[in-house]
């Protein structure tokens, strides 16, 4: 792999800060910093600049360097790497069950409820008082989709 660092063909400052991408979420593992060619990434800043064509897919210390701000690709990082823990954490809540036989879970003072539909036979998810769009296949993806809600709605300060 090449190291850009140390070649003049592509510019090394004034790049501009994307976003950044848990490899994770995306069913893979590592990836090689484009920049520097060495480090095995997994959380992947997106870089782009006004003289080069494509974006360029780099680690947090590359990014830094290259976009001159040593704080937000860090604080960026430092988000999704929290959000891993709290979606590996979530596999291991333990459920109960109640006499119907749905699944539900008392968490931060709101009632998560996974049901049965009759109808299709599939898995929905109930927050509170508020039923979820989507059914699933299986008991764990409702359990990651309510998980996803959840994010989305502390996101959004609505939890
Ligand atoms: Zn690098």
């Amino acid at each position: 792999m090449s190291n850009y660092w140390s070649t003049a063909g592509i510019p090394h400052k004034g790049w501009e800060y994307e976003t950044v991408i848990d490899l994770k979420e995306e069913g893979e593992d590592y990836e090689t910093c484009m920049m520097c060619g060495k480090e095995e990434i997994r959380y992947v800043h997106i870089v782009s600049h006004d003289e080069v064509a494509e974006t360029y897919r780099v680690g947090c210390v590359c990014a830094e360097k290259m976009t001159s701000d040593y704080v937000n690709p860090k604080e960026r990082q430092r988000k999704l790497e929290n959000r891993a823990k709290r979606k590996e954490n979530w596999k291991y809540k333990e459920w109960k069950q109640s006499q119907k036989g749905n699944q539900y879970f008392k968490f931060e003072g709101h009632l998560l409820l996974i049901y049965t539909d009759k109808r299709s036979g599939k898995f929905r998810c109930k927050i509170d008082e508020t039923f979820g769009s989507k059914s699933y296949n299986y008991v764990s993806e409702a359990k990651a989709g309510i998980f996803e809600k959840i994010e989305e709605l502390k996101e959004q300060g609505n939890w």
